[in-house]
């Protein structure tokens, strides 16, 4: 480059001219000035292009987190989430056959916390076929008994 003041030619690294002693600290400040200034706009408009950014991005995890909220929804106890495989269906139907404690795991099942909650629901819904089915038992077993209460009453009288 070339001294400002009287024109001789210097090296690019020298902080003052040779030949006159002019100091390049003037020349060299404003020249580094106006490069931090035009970066400094040009990195501010980006903050606002990242700023709608963020908002596009979080229904991305506010879509993903009612995703995950079902799962946690369904997982209120401590059983939940977990999936029945084949062999563990066959397991529950083969201790469910079993007769006194089929029906005591039965109500394990479906009022404990530890079974799965497919596993919790079907053993609820099992008992209350089976509760239905012992209701109906019970109103014709007393129905016949009272009827054969009747019929013994006529007969006698
Ligand atoms: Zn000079």
């Amino acid at each position: 480059m070339f001294c400002e003041k009287c024109g001789s030619q210097i090296s690019d690294n020298s902080t003052f001219c040779g030949n006159c002693g002019a100091s390049m600290n003037n020349a060299a400040a404003p020249s580094y000035a106006p490069h931090p200034r035009p970066a400094a706009p040009s990195y501010t408009p980006p903050p606002p292009n990242y700023i709608p950014a963020t908002p596009n991005n979080h229904p991305v995890y506010s879509h993903a987190a009612p995703n995950s909220r079902p799962g946690y929804a369904a997982s209120g106890y401590p059983g939940a989430g977990q999936e029945m495989s084949v062999g563990q269906w066959m397991i529950t139907l083969l201790i469910m056959a079993i007769p006194i404690a089929g029906l005591v795991m039965m109500f394990v099942w479906a009022f404990g916390s530890g079974a799965p909650v497919s596993k919790r629901n079907f053993s609820r819904a099992s008992l209350i076929f089976a509760a239905i089915g012992v209701g109906l038992y019970l109103i014709l077993m007393i129905a016949g008994v009272s009827m054969m209460g009747a019929m013994m009453d006529s007969m006698f009288y």
